[in-house]
């Protein structure tokens, strides 16, 4: 019987949807790098956490971070090498539920005040929580 995977947390979602190649490029395939891996990167290499500290803030165990990183940077290296296009998308996580999305203008914001339940971009009540909007993306 399969073990169900736990979520990993994300603190915050990623800015962009990928990467792109600049100069020759392999167009039939793509490099897919997991919420969890871009936030393993994230943490470690971009706000030089240690492994342990990402641990506690993805929720993983030590060894769970260390196998995400390590699949993470694989799929970075892949993609310069073989100029293959990196996409953002898809894995095992949760967002915070301070994070929300507005289906009227696709902002993505978070709030720490729940009172409020409008968009803060163009005041639409059509937002949803963004773990809502990534379980309905696929
Ligand atoms: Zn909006």
């Amino acid at each position: 019987m399969p073990r169900k995977k736990r979520d990993r947390r994300l603190l915050a979602p990623p800015a962009i949807k990928g990467l792109s190649v600049y100069g020759p490029k392999n167009r039939s395939e793509q490099v897919v790098l997991y919420f969890e891996e871009y936030e393993a990167i994230k943490l470690l290499d971009y706000e030089n956490m240690t492994q342990e500290e990402a641990a506690v803030c993805m929720d993983v165990s030590r060894p769970t971070l260390t196998r995400i990183y390590e699949s993470a940077r694989n799929k970075v290296a892949q993609s310069m090498v073989e100029g293959k296009d990196l996409i953002i998308r898809g894995g095992n996580f949760q967002f915070d539920d301070n994070w929300f999305y507005c289906n009227n203008c696709q902002a993505k914001f978070n709030r720490l005040v729940e009172t409020d339940k409008t968009c803060p971009v163009c005041n639409s009540l059509e937002i949803i929580t963004l773990n809502e909007y990534y379980s309905e993306e696929d």
